[in-house]
């Protein structure tokens, strides 16, 4: 045999030659004819002992293969006895294979800063942007790719979890008429228990901000200050502590002040503060709040001064941003917002204001661009500038308008602190999700109403499902929900509830890279919630299973077998007693994957040992490697080991409808591969990623018609004699539910 090329100096070589063997193998077993086998075997006695020999590789490999996967996933897989043994199991390791791949080709994706298949959606949301504003916002502006995640460098880990309730960051409390502590009560501190959310500590400005005493001087109506000149004078940068320095020392002379901040939300959970705008009479000043995140508590020097006005237009996120990324509170806040309000202005925008006062046509098309972009494009620099630059001279104008238009017994401008004051006192929260209400802002309810068509018994469960999934995983990877799964996917994985990697990726276009590496995990999910929710005995929860309370009932008792749907009913059962319910266990995969994250992270390949770690080390320059970390450390593999988990037999048993055998042939097929994926495609035939994704697209006819299907058959045994309307009804929704709702 021809000597192999070293993986490690000549990776082409080997590569090529790697691929030249596999072609003769195949090439040569292929001119084998199957069916002949047998005969040839008795024929040939050598061709006999070297097919037994062949055959015993084939099963070593196997074998070894199979230890590799079990090695990977934590999982133990009992070694592979015969060639059906290997026919009945093989799937399980064809799963983890096909799992590691898709991830490693999200991780390239990633490393390399395409956003793959992602791209398309994006686009079309830069294209509606571009339309709703009058220029045209640069692609790469609205949504950058090779972003190290600025949350990393933050010295605050990020906290989702869903239990605990925030935790103020404030130290010391300048201007403070009561202490910190006022109002701390000692189950307050305790803060958590048994284990349900209690109160966050309260606002500690609430009592300045309500008995605060306006300085004098702004109830006094006077010239409005004319703004410096915007083309001839630029921001300064603040993003180190001597500039930051230098900008409090403008701060101390200043009596009012404005301010705004730019938010980044689509990348994280709960969003995070990336851009914090402030101008004073004189300067405007940007602050890299990305960079200052920790520092920028000293601001509430001038925050909560009473004495000092801060002018911010529409502030009711502001407030909380600013107290949950750095704990500071705003003591006399002016919201411009509230005054336009009041003036009873046709539009209450800061675009109003800009053009009617400073004759600026704001542009808006920034609004939504991606703030982690360092360093800023000059125009997105500006852009944020004129947020604040003109705002203190608004302030002068609608001020005197207030005072100008009030009566003795109506200050309006009064009523405008008040309102503001009423932003300013605002508390954050950390959102709680609840599976069993569906209450708040991301629960399911809401999302629920999007929905107008009937749904099934199954897919309520499913939605539910889903829904928590998606926030479970949006928390762990510190995502927002919307970049885990949209919504529209969501209700794509609803309608056809697909059971398999490729049904779920199928739903899912462009399929999103936290879909990609679970397919398979949201695959057993919707199956084993399509069974919970037509099981009799587990106690489900959702509103749409009590709906048919007396049916499901009636299954578990010893009526007569009219129906058919005893039998199906108890073979679902039995199949469901036989699943390693730690299979779903969320912490137990999460534990399994941060291990796996650990090994990749040490870079030992089971084929190159660690040959390749110092190649890595050699080739990747400085920044390269702090994305590789970045990644490393980021993304977490989460393993399909579930396929290699159950060696699953479903009992024989007395079938007596077609409907039960459906149920049945679902039921194994589902933890078993079907031996077809063993046999020899020929390359044209062959399923390829392109192929994949064109098929997902032209159409999913064969696995929806099948999951409609099978949806159909689960559906007799719950809703026997409601089948008929269920199927009218699902002709019409297929129909409209062709463009599910979007975000
Ligand atoms: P602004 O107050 O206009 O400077 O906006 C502050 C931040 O709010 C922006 O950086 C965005 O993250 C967010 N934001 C503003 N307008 C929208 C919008 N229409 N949709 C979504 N996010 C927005
Ligand atoms: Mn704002
Ligand atoms: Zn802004």
């Amino acid at each position: 045999m021809a000597s192999i090329p070293d993986p490690k100096r000549q990776f082409k070589e080997f590569q090529q030659s790697f691929f030249k063997a596999l072609v003769s193998a195949t090439a040569a077993s292929n001119a084998i004819p199957v069916n002949d086998v047998g005969y040839l075997r008795s024929l040939d006695r050598q061709f006999a002992k070297d097919l037994d020999t062949c055959g015993s590789r084939l099963l070593k490999t196997s074998n070894q293969l199979l230890q590799h996967c079990s090695a990977d996933t934590g999982v133990e897989a009992s070694t592979y006895e015969d060639v059906d043994d290997v026919n009945e199991r093989y799937g399980g390791v064809v799963d983890v294979v096909d799992g590691l791949l898709e991830k490693a080709d999200v991780c390239l994706d990633e490393m390399l800063g395409r956003t793959g298949k992602g791209n398309d959606q994006i686009k079309q949301q830069a294209a509606e942007v571009a339309q709703v504003s009058k220029g045209k916002l640069e692609y790469k502006l609205l949504h950058a790719s090779n972003i190290v995640r600025p949350q990393m460098k933050f010295k605050d880990a990020v906290d989702n979890s869903n239990s605990t309730p925030f935790i103020r960051k404030i130290k010391h409390k300048p201007h403070a008429q009561v202490p910190l502590e006022y109002g701390v009560t000692p189950d307050m501190v305790e803060g958590i228990e048994g284990g349900k959310l209690t109160h966050s500590l309260p606002h500690p400005y609430e009592y300045e901000i309500q008995h605060i005493k306006y300085p004098d001087f702004m109830f006094q109506a006077k010239e409005r200050i004319m703004y410096e000149p915007f083309d001839t004078t630029t921001a300064a940068w603040v993003d180190d502590d001597a500039s930051l320095e230098k900008m409090m020392d403008e701060l101390a002379k200043a009596h009012e002040i404005a301010i705004d901040l730019e938010h980044h939300n689509y990348r994280s959970y709960q969003g995070f503060t990336c851009l914090m705008q402030i101008s004073t009479r004189e300067h405007d000043f940007i602050v890299d709040t990305l960079q200052l995140r920790d520092r920028l508590w000293q601001l509430n020097e001038y925050f909560a001064d009473p004495n000092v006005v801060k002018v911010l237009h529409g502030a009711d996120s502001d407030i909380i941003w600013l107290q949950r990324d750095f704990g500071l509170y705003i003591v006399n806040l002016f919201d411009t917002y509230f005054a336009s309000q009041l003036l009873e202005f046709p539009q209450k925008s800061l675009a109003y204001l800009l053009r009617t006062y400073c004759n600026v046509e704001a542009d808006k098309k920034y609004q939504l661009a991606d703030w982690r972009i360092r360093p800023l494009p000059e125009e997105m620099l500006k852009y944020a500038r004129a947020d604040t630059h003109y705002l203190l001279y608004i302030y002068d104008c609608v001020r005197n308008e207030l005072i100008e238009r009030s009566a003795a017994n109506d200050n309006l401008l009064r009523a405008a602190l008040q309102r503001s004051a009423g932003v300013a006192a605002q508390k954050h929260e950390k959102e709680v999700y609840d599976l069993e209400t569906g209450e708040g802002p991301n629960g399911w309810k809401g999302l629920l109403r999007k929905w107008q068509h009937p749904m099934t018994t199954q897919q309520m469960a499913v939605f539910k499902a889903l829904h928590q999934w998606r926030d479970v995983t949006a928390r762990e990877q510190d995502e927002s929900v919307r970049f885990v799964l949209p919504n529209h996917m969501l209700f794509s994985l609803v309608e056809r509830m697909p059971s398999d990697s490729a049904g779920v990726m199928g739903c899912c276009n462009p399929c999103p890279p936290l879909v990609r590496m679970n397919a398979q995990s949201i695959g057993i999910l919707i199956q084993k919630t399509r069974m919970d929710a037509v099981l009799p005995s587990s106690a489900q929860s959702s509103a749409a299973t009590q709906q048919q309370p007396i049916k499901t009932e009636t299954l578990t008792e010893k009526k007569p077998a009219t129906s058919i749907t005893s039998i199906p009913i108890k073979k679902i059962k039995v199949a469901k007693m036989e699943v390693d319910p730690s299979a779903f266990d969320l912490s137990k995969v999460d534990h399994l994957r941060r291990e796996h994250a650990e090994m990749v992270g040490k870079a030992v390949s089971s084929l190159f040992g660690e040959a390749m770690d110092d190649a890595i080390d050699d080739a990747l320059n400085e920044s390269t490697r702090a994305l590789v970390d970045e990644i490393r450390s980021n993304l977490r593999l989460t393993l399909p080991f579930e396929g290699l988990k159950f060696k699953q037999k479903v009992k024989e048993e007395p079938l007596s409808s077609p409907s039960a055998a459906t149920a049945q042939a679902e039921q194994s097929s589902s933890n078993q591969q079907q031996p077809a994926e063993l046999l020899y495609v020929a390359p044209e035939k062959r399923e390829t990623k392109k192929r994949k994704a064109v098929e997902a697209s032209s159409s999913t006819t064969t696995t929806t018609q099948q999951e409609h299907a099978v949806q159909e058959e689960q559906d007799a045994i719950v809703l026997k004699d409601t089948m008929r309307k269920t199927k009218k009804k699902k002709g019409s929704k297929k129909k409209k539910s062709k463009t599910p709702p979007q975000e």
